[in-house]
């Protein structure tokens, strides 16, 4: 028994388990159940999730690279209890189509997670645990993320680069924004107003403002540095094209 619960946390799932020991499915599960009522908890369910990176588990890499943009926009990992991660991200609470969208991404990248959700001030703090939250996302460290150099591995840059527009979905619609730049000119005389939409994303890590504009130029649209901490995408066709690719925030 007491080694089946060592396998059980060290994250082996528990049919395997079983089989392992020579015992039912079951048996395990009891006899992790048993050490919870006595105050030992072990074997919890998310060290059976297989991950991408340690396992050669499957990763859904669209979801990922939109995933990663949230990360690096308006997320962070936490250590919890026993080598567990959480993943935190915050979105204002007035997106609801993006609260849902978050939720789902998550259980996208790890397959069976069950987020839950915290109300903050104005905002929505979706949280989801797995052991291997580190490893999907090595960026973590202490600190600000503009206080670190950020910087992908060769495996994150593919999936980028093979899924640039999700990749630039999260990170425009957690923190960037689409603004409308109203201008006055004179036209033979008189004057007249133009709104001109414009996108433009704000980051203070000069790393994460990178990848940005790289994502940007993976998709061919034109860019410019509009302020120490903003890069903005003014002209028509880029506006246009940024809109199809990424949506408007809802
Ligand atoms: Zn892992």
């Amino acid at each position: 028994m007491d080694s089946a619960l060592r396998d059980s946390d060290a994250g082996l799932p528990d049919a395997l388990n079983a089989a392992r020991h020579g015992v039912a499915i079951k048996t395990i599960r009891r006899w992790r159940r048993d050490y919870q009522r006595r105050g030992l908890p072990r074997g919890q369910t998310h060290c059976a999730v297989p991950c991408p990176r340690c396992d050669g588990a499957p990763l859904d890499e669209r979801s990922y690279s939109e995933l990663l943009g949230w990360y690096l926009g308006d997320g962070h990992l936490s250590r919890g209890r026993r080598g567990v991660y959480n993943l935190h991200i915050c979105n204002d609470t007035r997106y609801e189509e993006n609260n849902e969208r978050i939720l789902s991404l998550m259980t996208r990248v790890k397959p069976g997670g069950r987020p839950h959700v915290r109300r903050s001030t104005g905002c929505l703090i979706l949280t989801v645990s797995w052991k291997h939250w580190r490893c999907l996302f090595p960026q973590h460290g202490p600190g600000h993320k503009h206080t670190r150099s950020i910087v992908l591995q060769p495996w994150q840059r593919a999936i980028v680069e093979a899924h640039p527009a999700p990749f630039l979905r999260g990170l425009f619609h957690s923190d960037g924004c689409r603004v409308l730049n109203r201008v006055r000119r004179p036209v033979a005389g008189v004057m007249k107003y133009y709104a001109y939409p414009r996108w433009q994303f704000t980051n203070y890590s000069v790393d994460i403002r990178e990848l940005c504009c790289w994502a940007l130029d993976l998709v061919d649209v034109p860019w410019r540095q509009s302020n120490v901490h903003h890069i903005s995408v003014s002209t028509r066709a880029g506006v246009a094209r940024l809109d199809e690719l990424i949506g408007l925030k809802r």
